[in-house]
């Protein structure tokens, strides 16, 4: 009896200590992903990317999606460091709104990297692994002087612009790189902007909003395009062409005598690389989000070890309290050009997912 209440005893505490050692193993290499919103598909694939690069490098993973709420998101960061993360990951919903939580993270000995959005006003924030915003706006811009040959056409056509979201540091840099290509045509009066309305403080679109760029779009056309016609409509993302390429369709454009202004984009997702096909969306900018994970893995498991990971730009993203150190990756413009070359031989899509 005295036995087996022993060997009873023994297995049980065995049993606690497998548990306990197990739950610290996993803690050890546990990884807190905080990512903006499942609304739009390119997030859904860098979490998915993010979590299985890090699980192949023996990481856990608590991935978790804000809903575009700031107040989720911080939430969502604290429940991480109560976890027990050891890195952190975050692409912000506000980039300025992550002061505090990030304090508290730092203070519980926790590292954080900014996932493509830069996060603003902290010092704890280790590395930025993004893509080359400024060229994804000067990309955007290029697609419609080739959309509109520019090069070759008089002109004038009538132009109208759209910016990102004012609290995400990317929406001015990709409206900055974008207005370095079109200021000049603007200049000489073969671009001309009928609502004068220019500047992010006047065409920014909050949390990169589909309907609120189509009401925008909706004022614009019955203000200033009864008679005249929109050529061409600088987006800054996919989510919200299909905005304005709605509000343009409702008035009757993408006919033989309104045929669909050239419309920029950028993600590459799905309903917008089939309306390219379809031709209506001019064109898109393909940000790879494999290599934006395998890139920010890197920089995961260098801040874990702590070693060096590979950067390649440090002056570009001041977040108001430091230079951040950061891997800039590649955007890729596509159009029904190239669409093919770009997403399905690259293995990003199948054919079907297009058709
Ligand atoms: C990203 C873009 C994306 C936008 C809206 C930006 O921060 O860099 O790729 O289109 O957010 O989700």
């Amino acid at each position: 009896m005295k036995l087996k209440k022993l060997i009873a005893l023994g297995l049980a505490s065995m049993f606690v200590f497998s548990l306990t050692g197990c739950a610290k193993t996993n803690n050890d290499k546990l990884v807190g992903v905080a990512m903006p919103t499942k609304s739009s598909q390119r997030w859904i694939q860098d979490g998915d990317n993010m979590k299985k690069q890090l699980e192949a490098q023996g990481y856990t993973v608590d991935l978790q999606y804000g809903e575009d709420s700031v107040d989720n998101q911080v939430a969502q960061i604290e429940n991480m460091i109560s976890k027990g993360a050891k890195v952190l990951v975050v692409a912000s919903i506000d980039g300025s709104a992550l002061t505090d939580v990030l304090k508290k993270a730092a203070d519980a000995g926790i590292k954080t990297i900014a996932y493509d959005r830069l996060i603003r006003d902290t010092d704890n924030v280790s590395y930025y692994a993004t893509f080359d915003n400024k060229k994804v706006g000067q990309l955007q811009a290029e697609s419609i002087v080739k959309g509109l040959d520019l090069a070759n056409q008089a002109g004038p056509f009538n132009i109208e612009l759209f910016g990102g979201s004012p609290d995400d540091n990317n929406a001015y840099f990709f409206y900055d790189g974008a207005m370095e290509v079109l200021q000049p045509f603007i200049d000489q009066g073969k671009l001309v902007i009928k609502s004068g309305q220019t500047g992010m403080d006047k065409v920014s679109t909050l949390r990169w909003d589909g309907a609120t760029a189509q009401a925008r779009m909706d004022n614009i056309l019955s203000a200033f395009y009864t008679s005249d016609k929109v050529s061409a409509v600088l987006s800054p993302y996919d989510g919200i062409s299909i905005g304005i390429i709605s509000s343009l369709k409702g008035v009757g454009y993408g006919s033989t005598d309104m045929p669909m202004p050239i419309v920029s984009g950028q993600d590459a997702e799905i309903p917008s690389v089939k309306s390219i096909i379809a031709g209506e969306q001019y064109s898109t900018i393909f940000k790879d989000t494999r290599i934006l994970a395998e890139k920010c893995v890197k920089m995961v498991d260098a801040v874990y070890k702590g070693t060096e990971p590979e950067i390649n730009d440090t002056t570009s993203y001041d977040n108001g309290v430091k230079v951040v150190p950061s891997y800039l990756c590649d955007p890729v413009p596509v159009d029904k050009s190239n669409y093919k070359e770009i997403l399905i031989d690259s293995n990003y899509y199948t054919e079907d997912q297009l058709k």
